[in-house]
């Protein structure tokens, strides 16, 4: 049994309907039969790229249901191009509004998605919005989104997770997944590095704001990510994925996916990492066009943000603070704010409103310190497995540092300073925060002061 089909049985009747989900081979040949049979005239809508169009050719394979010369009987696909392969798509509400128009329009009942996870997002939301279904057929294993009931849309110019319709059936071709280029096989490991992050962060906001926790979900997720990167680890240093590994990294990130749709959030998937990656790819910071893809910049603000969870936990080690006396008082963040975020302030204001009061991050800080003694055993057994697993993907030849993405220490410095502003998700740098730890942990000053 596959892991996201063990994890779908444990979820029972709080995923439903479950998705079909097909991990394996021939996946253009039973897209095409299923779409072939389904009945005549329903006006199956693909998005798909022009590059993802050459590696996946559904729409060719299906041009004679297409046709114009078909009857309009016989007809199952909907005229529709693919988007451009150059430069790639941004999946911004713009674009999904044109689309939702045009699949009403033509009135066709399913939207089909081939690509990887941008073009996954757009067909979820599109689908959410014209009130159709969606097939997913995904191409890489790059992210971890496609089994999730949410979609990655600017709203904007800001980074939004909104509600979209999960696919009914997801598909994913191992072999085509295969001869994806390896850095959306490295991307896909770089996005399961923040569940590591996740399982801790996630736990810490439960005990100290009282945040819904699943241990299900959040150990789900966590497993598919030492799955993941133990099949990487195995690969023989140089060599490129095989069907195998693909069928590991794909079975790893569908069950991530499904782990943030039972949970209807992405607590299971996402802290800090997230929202720093998040925040350089809206402020259009990453230099070197190869390197933005969400998973790699996930990868690298998880190395970036890395050192400061190790040193937070050795100054407790230390000596655990005192609610009275070492919570600083909050500093005016919106005062005078970073060139790179000023233009999410009203964002940031709506997403997490004026600083947490002194008497309220006193009791955070006090409960935090009550069970602070199991965060930091879950802390001690997977910081270290989030070092080896970050080193594997460095050993892969891929380096680590928002240098190499072409991120300039500006952008960096910005992003580590309003973390716990850019997103309503408590956590550890929140914690630094009410601390004013900044200053012996390395990090730059706190926004504000
Ligand atoms: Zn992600």
């Amino acid at each position: 049994m596959q892991f996201f089909e063990s994890y779908i049985e444990r979820l029972g009747s709080d995923v439903v309907p479950p998705p079909e989900i097909i991990l394996g081979s021939d996946g253009l040949e039973t897209v095409a039969r299923r779409i072939s049979s389904l009945p005549a005239g329903t006006g199956v809508w693909i998005i798909s790229d022009e590059n993802t169009d050459t590696a996946f050719p559904l729409r060719a394979a299906l041009s004679s249901l297409a046709s114009s010369t078909t009857p309009a009987s016989e007809r199952r696909v909907a005229a529709c191009s693919p988007l451009p392969g150059t430069p790639r798509v941004v999946p911004d509400d713009f674009l999904v509004e044109r689309i939702t128009c045009d699949v009403i329009a033509a009135k066709a009942g399913l939207v089909v998605a081939i690509g990887g996870g941008t073009i996954s997002d757009i067909a979820k939301r599109v689908s959410y919005l014209a009130g159709v279904p969606n097939w997913c057929v995904a191409t890489a294993p790059s992210v971890d989104a496609y089994t999730s009931a949410k979609s990655a849309i600017r709203v904007d110019g800001y980074h939004n997770g909104i509600p979209a319709t999960p696919s009914s059936l997801v598909v994913c071709d191992v072999d085509v997944m295969a001869a994806a280029p390896q850095v959306l096989f490295l991307s896909g490991v770089g996005d399961l590095t923040a569940k590591y992050f996740a399982y801790l962060e996630w736990f810490i906001a439960s005990l100290v704001t009282g945040e819904p926790y699943s241990e299900r979900e959040a150990s789900f997720a966590l497993d598919s990510a030492r799955r993941a990167v133990a099949a990487f680890q195995s690969l023989p240093s140089g060599a490129r994925p095989d069907a195998a590994a693909a069928r590991a990294l794909g079975d790893a990130v569908l069950t991530s996916g499904l782990a943030m749709r039972a949970a209807g959030n992405s607590r299971p998937a996402a802290s800090a990492e997230h929202t720093i990656a998040h925040f350089w790819e809206m402020a259009g910071v990453v230099g070197v066009e190869s390197y933005d893809y969400h998973g790699l910049l996930v990868a690298i603000a998880a190395a970036t943000v890395f050192p400061f969870y190790v040193g937070f936990f050795d100054q407790l080690r230390r000596g655990m603070p005192d609610p009275d006396r070492d919570v600083v008082e909050p500093y005016d963040h919106l005062s005078s704010l970073d060139r790179l975020v000023a233009p999410y302030r009203a964002k940031m204001i709506a997403e997490t409103g004026g600083p947490v009061p002194l008497d309220e991050r006193r009791r955070r800080v006090a409960r935090f310190l009550a069970s602070a003694e199991s965060i930091i055993e879950r802390a001690e057994t997977l910081l270290p497995e989030l070092e080896t697993a970050i080193g594997a993907l460095g050993a892969a030849g891929f380096p680590l540092t928002p240098a190499s993405a072409g991120i300039s220490a500006e952008a960096v410095t910005t992003s580590l300073r309003y973390v716990p502003y850019l997103r309503d998700r408590f956590g550890m740098f929140d914690l630094i925060l009410y601390l004013g730890w900044e200053d012996r942990l390395g990090l730059p000053s706190p926004a504000g002061r």
